[in-house]
């Protein structure tokens, strides 16, 4: 596999600043949360937003599927776990995630409307 991306460095002090490259490969989508592959290199990973990752939950599931996030019930869709960038670094975290790295993630909307 190829190089893909370098993660995007953030500093959870600044609640609400998002890095320019941190968006949805799919629409593009800048400034809301994100989610990752689970078990997948950061620089690979795909970064899809909450609608994003339930289209592709959808299409690897039935036209009616709907991820515990959706549900109001964990924050997974399908195989994408929240994409939480280490604070200063060019990875992201794996469960379990620090106190200020959702604190940080939470900040964001889900989506821009
Ligand atoms: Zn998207």
């Amino acid at each position: 596999m190829s190089f893909k991306r370098r993660v995007s460095i953030v500093n959870y002090k600044a609640i609400g600043m998002v890095p320019e490259d941190y968006k949805c490969d799919h629409c593009e989508a800048h400034g809301v949360k994100l989610w990752r592959q689970f078990q997948t290199t950061a620089d690979q990973t795909n970064l899809l937003c909450a609608e994003c990752a339930e289209v592709e939950g959808r299409e690897a599931n039935h036209k009616h599927w709907q991820s515990p996030f959706k549900k109001g019930i964990g924050k997974q869709i399908g195989l994408y776990i929240p994409a939480i960038p280490i604070e200063g670094d060019n990875t992201y975290w794996e469960i379990p995630i620090p106190e200020d790295g959702w604190a940080w993630w939470n900040s964001l909307p889900v989506n821009n409307n």
